[in-house]
């Protein structure tokens, strides 16, 4: 009976075991099909290294994506992360050169893959129907979602470096279809090694109007040190009045030399949070905002790249919450306070500088007297502002800056081709949200007006083209800086050079024709090559100032003959003929 009994427990307990497992298997599966919506496979093939990392500080906006290093070389194959469709193809000189984004219809992401050399055979035959229904290299198109259907580890590319890419790799995207907001692709896992926490390297102090740093109304900036894994700095602070804080700050991962950017940083007074930044999610139509996150000013002059751990007045980037007197401090006792920033990357690496500032009560010493000049003229942030002057008229949309300015300009003499003064219009350190016009009155003569146009210079005798149009003696453009401006003239042709073709060539073996060309002075507005009088395809490598026309089915076997236009910003133009045999 006994014997019955233990019998009979050893199968109910087995029984609990199956049940027990049967509710494992369940959780299991569960979490699994939670997680297998996002559950992309890489979009390359072999380990992810990174070159940059999404929120990254970049001019003028946050890195949208990552970098993945392609180990040195072009031509890599590009796999698509999920299944989808290509809704968008783009290929452009700048940017991010030729383009491929995939919707994926499960997940509610789409994938941007950019700087690509090359699409793979299936996309490319439509777009370069595209490029030649257009005549045009610049192409941008939507195709609908039964157009290009894309499996999950389908190639779609070989990577590459074309646009605006400093060196061959992958930018790799993941947006909301919705939104278009970017995510932080690496929210998705992708495998990267990096048990590496942040380095933190300088610390900024920022004196407002009446504020005192050791005793003086000036920023400080202090040198952060790391002794045994701990960072620190020298000596404590000892501040009266209202003060914000910076941070210079980079992320390195396993293996990978480069300094990325940071994901999160966190700023605690007495161990209240008052200011937290995270780069999960970015918004393209605020990412310009970076100007008014980043000490602008630094980043000019010094070259470093402080996050600002306050929300200066007129910043409107929803990356901050926690936010306490928009992470302004302002300690009013004359005790002891601990100041803490914590800065992690995505993978949860964490460094943390603490240290001790004391408040005085000894205000007002040392006082820096304000500079001293009749011509500045206050610029506020919500409203208009019209500068105007004999020679210069400037005019500002409300909300054009980050913060109020003592609008400063002047004037000096002409300097080697340049018709009429100077203007020095306020400090190019000073970053400028919205385009402005700027209106510029010169005597120049009638039959070369056509060739001049209004350039920013820094008075080395380097210029660089801004356009312009004439009414009567007033030329006016718009920009989106301030600095130095002046009208200069370009009355030269843009220079074409044949790379391998000459008139009387002969291809044999050669798959491309390959011409260089160059504008010194207003630039390159457009080029045009034809063979017999058709239009063709030629792709312009900026970087290198190369044109290629990759010979392809449509050149038939015999003579023929290839021309080139190329125009610059103010019309001058240069036409390159050459005969040729293929
Ligand atoms: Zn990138």
């Amino acid at each position: 009976m006994l014997y019955l009994l233990n019998f009979l427990k050893i199968i109910i307990s087995q029984k609990k075991m199956k049940i027990l497992k049967f509710f494992l298997l369940i959780v299991m599966l569960l979490t699994y099909t939670s997680t297998i919506a996002q559950d992309y496979s890489a979009p390359l093939n072999f380990r992810m290294l990174l070159s940059g990392t999404f929120g990254e500080l970049r001019g003028n906006h946050f890195h949208a994506g990552i970098d993945i290093k392609t180990e040195g070389v072009e031509g890599q194959k590009v796999y698509s992360i999920a299944d989808g469709y290509i809704s968008r193809i783009k290929v452009s000189t700048w940017g991010y050169g030729k383009v491929l984004y995939i919707t994926h219809p499960e997940t509610g992401h789409t994938s941007v893959y950019a700087h690509l050399q090359s699409f793979s055979a299936k996309i490319d035959s439509i777009v370069k129907k595209k490029h030649y229904q257009k005549e045009s290299f610049e192409i941008n198109f939507y195709p609908n979602a039964n157009t290009i259907q894309i499996k999950k580890g389908e190639v779609i590319a070989l990577s590459g470096n074309s646009g605006g890419s400093g060196g061959a790799h992958l930018h790799f995207e993941i947006r909301d279809t919705k939104t278009e907001h970017p995510i932080n692709p690496l929210q998705f896992g992708f495998n990267i090694a990096d048990n590496i926490p942040p380095n933190l390297s300088k610390l900024k102090i920022y004196a407002f109007d009446t504020t005192l740093i050791d005793g003086y109304n000036k920023s400080k900036i202090i040198n952060i040190k790391k002794t045994n894994n701990k960072y620190a700095i020298d000596e404590n602070p000892k501040i009266n009045g209202s003060f914000g804080l910076g941070i210079s700050t980079y992320d390195k991962s396993n293996d990978s030399y480069n300094k990325n950017g940071v994901y999160s940083i966190k700023l605690c007074v007495d161990t209240n949070i008052c200011y937290k930044f995270t780069v999960d999610e970015l918004d393209f139509s605020t990412s310009r905002f970076i100007n008014a996150h980043i000490d602008y000013a630094e980043k000019k002059e010094s070259k470093n790249k402080y996050h600002r751990c306050y929300k200066l007045p007129n910043n409107k980037l929803t990356n901050y919450s926690s936010l306490i007197n928009d992470g302004i401090i302002n300690i009013q006792d004359t005790l002891t306070h601990l100041i803490s920033l914590e800065v992690t990357d995505i993978y949860g690496n964490i460094s943390e500088l603490d240290f001790n500032i004391k408040s005085t009560n000894n205000p007002f010493l040392n006082r820096c007297p304000l500079p001293k000049d009749t011509i500045n003229t206050p610029f506020a942030i919500n409203k208009v502002n019209i500068f105007k002057d004999n020679e210069l008229n400037l005019h500002m949309e409300a909300n054009s800056l980050y913060e109020p300015i003592m609008f400063h300009y002047e004037t000096t003499d002409s300097i080697e081709g340049v018709f009429g003064k100077v203007h020095h219009v306020h400090f190019d350190n000073t970053p400028v949200h919205k385009k402005y016009v700027l209106s510029i009155k010169a005597i120049v003569p009638d039959s070369i007006k056509r060739k001049t146009y209004i350039a920013t210079t820094d008075i080395k005798g380097n210029f660089w083209y801004l356009g312009g149009i004439w009414k009567d003696s007033i030329i006016r453009t718009k920009t989106r800086q301030f600095g130095n401006f002046c009208i200069i003239a370009d009355t030269t042709n843009p220079e074409v050079k044949g790379v391998n073709i000459y008139p009387g060539k002969k291809f044999n073996t050669q798959t491309s024709i390959k011409l260089t060309i160059k504008d010194i002075n207003s630039g390159i507005k457009s080029y045009r090559g034809e063979i017999d009088g058709k239009w063709i395809l030629m792709d312009y490598d900026y970087k290198r100032n190369l044109l290629r026309y990759d010979i392809d089915e449509k050149l038939t076997k015999g003579k023929h003959t290839f021309t080139l236009k190329v125009t610059d910003n103010v019309n001058n133009e240069k036409v390159y003929t050459a005969d040729f045999t293929y």
